[in-house]
């Protein structure tokens, strides 16, 4: 058969918590043409501790290129046409690995992980001068979430590490950068880079500067010579190396967060989406000014897309638990075998009848970031069921975001028309309508929901030297919304997010 005819195509490495998925757009449309994506097994070694496997991430990579360009092969569309790569990752994730072996020198620890918790105890006593010193610098708050403590705790902890930092030859990075420096070729000349996106999720970087900080890595004991070269979001770090799309150049490089930020298109101040993936992510677009919050948000890299380009900078609300509480649901309390299964079981009841759950596995994250929270399931009476908590969990999903924005609006002062989503959560109509519900503005979604990928296309392709795609909104053709308006009164839903908050009142404090 002829192969058909297409503009150019960008391929996307989506590198999420639960998943990795490779995807391939055609640049004139955003159409999806293949994609494949793989699970990415969680290891929990202690309670709040999560692990996984770097090279189990890197093969995941290998196989969903594979499998996708096959996948082309079968529409009769001919790879070649692939002319850039875009990585977008699951941020603050952090790997050390050996640059002589291209052996990685402990599991990758993910940014849920609370080991750390003594570590940012200890440290926040000792910050020099006045309290600012970290966030001024950063944007970001001390906690566990962020990249420098995982990073101490793994040079004070693994012999291996220390050994191969003594022996000068220890490289760390985030999740794109063990990905970059492995797909470009690792021990034979691997491109040791990370973009200032993935940079700012590290509280070692300086987002004004935009530079590694001296006095951050003092302080955290951090070696800097361990430390990736920071880039653009947009340029050419290095080629494939191997594999069906060995000599393309990979040329986008975005955390997830901001990935989805361009996906959607947010290029304006003011601008906003919400990820809904493992955890819930909401980025509002602030130009060229960093922000700082009075109410528990963080300030950091939107993208700069491309070496002479300006940077822009985000206002973002950070939860950590949303998509994860299906998976609770699924493999820990069983009443699901299926993710999907969730919105059937809250739509046979259409209520949580009084029932709240708190998901704080992991603390909380904004605006509260009070690690000793822990996860409730409160207002439990002998009728509720499994359908009511099934509700519960979803509607927690979307109480969290509620409390976002509100921190948001206080913030900006300038309140959202309207919420544009994404993520996999999104592909459930209950929590979309719920959200709409609480929020009492209307939830618009893309037809497609892989703007995390796309965003990471777009960045790729319209690289200097790659100089397919042009970031207008003609581009994105292919992409179509659907809209769901609230449907319940306003009062209603004021009462059902003040009982929402008593209930978080009662997660917090819990681990002492
Ligand atoms: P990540 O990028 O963090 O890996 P994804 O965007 O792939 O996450 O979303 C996957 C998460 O969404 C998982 O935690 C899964 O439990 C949850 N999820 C997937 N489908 C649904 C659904 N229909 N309803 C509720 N949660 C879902």
């Amino acid at each position: 058969a002829k192969k058909a005819v297409l503009g150019p195509l960008v391929g996307a490495v989506d590198q999420g918590t639960s998943s990795t998925r490779f995807l391939v757009f055609n640049s004139k449309t955003a159409e999806l043409l293949s994609h494949h994506q793989v699970e990415i097994k969680q290891e929990f070694p202690r309670e709040g501790w999560v692990e996984q496997d770097p090279k189990e991430i890197l093969h995941s990579v290998y196989e969903c290129v594979e499998k996708t360009c096959e996948k082309l092969g079968q529409l009769n569309i001919d790879i070649s046409n692939i002319k850039a790569i875009g990585v977008s990752n699951q941020r603050e994730t952090t790997v050390v690995w050996d640059k002589l072996t291209g052996e990685p020198l402990y599991n990758a620890v993910v940014w849920l992980d609370l080991r750390t918790q003594s570590t940012v105890e200890s440290l926040s006593k000792k910050i020099p001068g006045n309290n600012n010193f970290v966030k001024s610098k950063t944007g970001l708050p001390i906690s566990t979430y962020f990249s420098a403590v995982k990073l101490r705790w793994i040079l004070d902890n693994v012999r291996k590490v220390q050994k191969a930092v003594e022996e000068n030859r220890a490289l760390f990075g985030t999740i794109d950068s063990w990905l970059i420096w492995s797909l470009t070729g690792g021990v034979n000349g691997g491109v040791h880079c990370t973009d200032v996106t993935n940079a700012s999720r590290t509280m070692l970087f300086n987002i004004h500067s935009l530079e590694w900080d001296k006095e951050l890595c003092e302080f955290f004991g951090i070696p800097m010579e361990i430390l990736p070269n920071v880039r653009s979001s947009s340029e050419i770090y290095g080629l494939m190396k191997a594999g069906a799309l060995e000599g393309v150049p990979i040329s986008g490089c975005l955390g997830d967060q901001s990935a989805a930020l361009v996906g959607q298109m947010c290029f304006q101040d003011g601008q906003a989406k919400n990820t809904y993936g493992t955890g819930c992510f909401l980025l509002c677009n602030t130009g060229r000014k960093c922000v700082f919050s009075e109410h528990g948000l963080l300030t950091t890299v939107a993208y700069k897309l491309g070496r002479d380009k300006p940077v822009f900078y985000a206002l973002e609300g950070s939860v950590a638990i949303a998509g994860a509480v299906t998976r609770w649901l699924k493999d820990n309390l069983g009443i699901i075998k299926t993710s999907e299964e969730i919105e059937k079981l809250a739509k046979e009841v259409g209520t949580s009848y009084g029932c709240y759950f708190v998901p704080a596995f992991s603390g909380l994250y904004a605006p509260y970031w009070d690690p000793s929270a822990r996860g409730i399931i409160c207002g439990l009476t002998q009728f509720t069921n499994k359908c009511h908590i099934a509700f519960a969990a979803l509607e927690a999903v979307c109480f969290q975001t509620r409390e976002i924005l509100d921190a948001m609006n206080r913030d900006c002062g300038i309140p959202l028309s309207h919420l544009q989503v994404d993520g996999g959560m999104t592909c459930n109509k209950i929590l979309m309508q719920l959200q709409a519900d609480i929020l009492y503005i209307p939830v618009v979604k893309p037809s497609m929901p892989e703007t995390t990928a796309l965003g990471a296309a777009m960045a790729a392709g319209a690289a200097e030297g790659v100089g397919v795609w042009s970031l207008e909104p003609e581009d994105l053709s292919a992409v179509t919304m659907e809209r769901f308006e609230p449907q319940i009164n306003a009062e209603e839903s004021e009462i059902r997010y003040s009982t929402w908050k008593k209930a978080v009142m009662k997660s917090m404090g819990w681990v002492t």
